[in-house]
């Protein structure tokens, strides 16, 4: 499926979150779980600073949407993202049987920019979400967000 003006919009908020993030001292990446009906249900960013490097928030999506939504609302929901869901997330996400992802930056661009200056690799492979999670439904990358996330992620990563 291409991006809608609704996608490019929903992940300019996720944009906004990764920003968010970034300003407080954390990893820029943000998500937000929308409904079928086009609500947001739940919005939030990487929260790792903390200590947690599981503090991804496609992982508290797919947490909070097991005890807020049944089965079909899941299956009928939409996560749109800053980045693509690493493995931990996207495994999360189709274990919960959360609907269609939609991401601004793909992994496999992060991958290659942290190459490109030199800055350390995350410790789990870039693998993308087709790969881990073969039956989902996935859009992405938004080529209009792609040098705001190029540099977010550069103020943070970039050695
Ligand atoms: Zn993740």
């Amino acid at each position: 499926m291409a991006l809608s003006d609704e996608d490019i919009r929903r992940l300019g908020r996720c944009v906004e979150l990764a920003r968010t993030a970034l300003d407080a001292g954390d990893e820029p990446f943000g998500s937000i779980l929308v409904d079928a009906a086009g609500r947001v249900l739940f919005e939030d960013h990487n929260h790792v600073a903390g200590g947690d490097a599981t503090a991804h928030p496609e992982l508290a999506i797919a947490n909070w949407s097991v005890v807020n939504l049944t089965p079909a609302e899941r299956a009928a929901a939409t996560v749109y993202t800053s980045g693509e869901h690493c493995p931990m997330c996207a495994a999360a996400h189709a274990w919960v049987g959360l609907g269609r992802i939609v991401f601004a930056a793909s992994g496999a661009q992060l991958a290659q920019w942290l190459a490109d200056w030199q800055a350390p690799q995350p410790p789990v492979a870039a693998l993308p979400i087709s790969t881990v999670a073969p039956r989902l439904a996935v859009d992405g990358p938004a080529p209009q967000y792609r040098d705001e996330m190029k540099a977010l992620y550069a103020a943070r990563f970039r050695p």
